[in-house]
């Protein structure tokens, strides 16, 4: 586990929640929980909702926001798309790159995800990389060759810079599956491993590695005890105000 930073709890909305929900959960979220200042809350919204994000949460700089996706590149004839820059113009501080459901739905491969993660830190926004097997890909037993690739692509591509990275065993998104302690941490032992082999030296002990999969209100103590995870990326739970708080607020016990 990095012993530097706060733990992360992230709430990935993708394709739930316009601008006028997104403003209902903000004033919901903020009547039950308060600002923790041994943690950090990013929330990941849809773009059409970032802005109503922003401006519904001027009160609250606690609550971090980012974006779910960008284009690879800079800017150009590219219909529907959203450029790391732009995204940094609406004041957003964080971006997601290569979820599961891009690398399924839309084709983002390793090569793909690295040329995001450029434009993400050339515009000034921070990365988080998402990395994952899918079952087959466990069942096979290649749990370590595919994080191995999905880390090393990425850095391969780049100076060596902290990132935070996310683990999401594809058969534990949305299914209500979570992992087992013990077999998040053992994942989140080869992505550490991987960052330390593949060019991120003595950053991977720095290195914040998050959770995701399934997270609940009743199984976030027992996966945020878990050495080496430092925080969580939130899907279906994080939908919920009420929930999504229980998950931020949970016990950090001692670590
Ligand atoms: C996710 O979207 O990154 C995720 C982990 O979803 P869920 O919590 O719904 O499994």
């Amino acid at each position: 586990m990095s012993m530097r930073a706060k733990p992360l709890f992230a709430a990935n909305w993708k394709m739930f929640k316009g601008p006028r929900e997104t403003e209902e959960f903000v004033g919901r979220f903020s009547s039950v929980y308060s600002a923790h200042p041994d943690r950090r809350v990013v929330f990941f919204p849809p773009s059409i909702s970032l802005e109503a994000f922003v401006r519904s949460t001027d009160q609250r700089p606690d609550l971090e926001v980012g974006i779910q996706d960008v284009h690879e590149e800079v800017d150009g004839a590219h219909t529907g798309s959203i450029s790391a820059l732009m995204a940094a113009q609406v004041g957003l501080d964080w971006a997601l790159a290569g979820h599961s459901e891009r690398r399924r739905e839309f084709g983002d491969d390793d090569a793909l995800v690295a040329a995001k993660v450029g434009r993400i830190l050339d515009s000034g926004l921070r990365p988080i990389v998402c990395v994952g097997e899918t079952l087959e890909e466990r069942e096979a037993g290649v749990l370590t060759e595919v994080l191995e690739r999905q880390v090393r692509t990425v850095l391969a591509s780049m100076d060596a810079g902290p990132l935070t990275w996310a683990y999401e065993p594809v058969w534990a998104i949305g299914t209500g599956r979570t992992a087992s302690p013990e077999d998040a941490g053992q994942a989140h032992e080869i992505v550490r491993q991987a960052i330390r082999g593949g060019g991120g030296g003595e950053l991977a002990d720095s290195a914040v590695i998050l959770y995701g999969g399934s997270v609940k209100p009743s199984n976030i103590e027992a996966l945020m005890a878990v050495p080496g995870v430092d925080g969580v990326l939130v899907g279906g739970a994080s939908l919920d105000p009420e929930a999504f708080a229980v998950i931020c607020a949970c016990p950090l016990g001692t670590r």
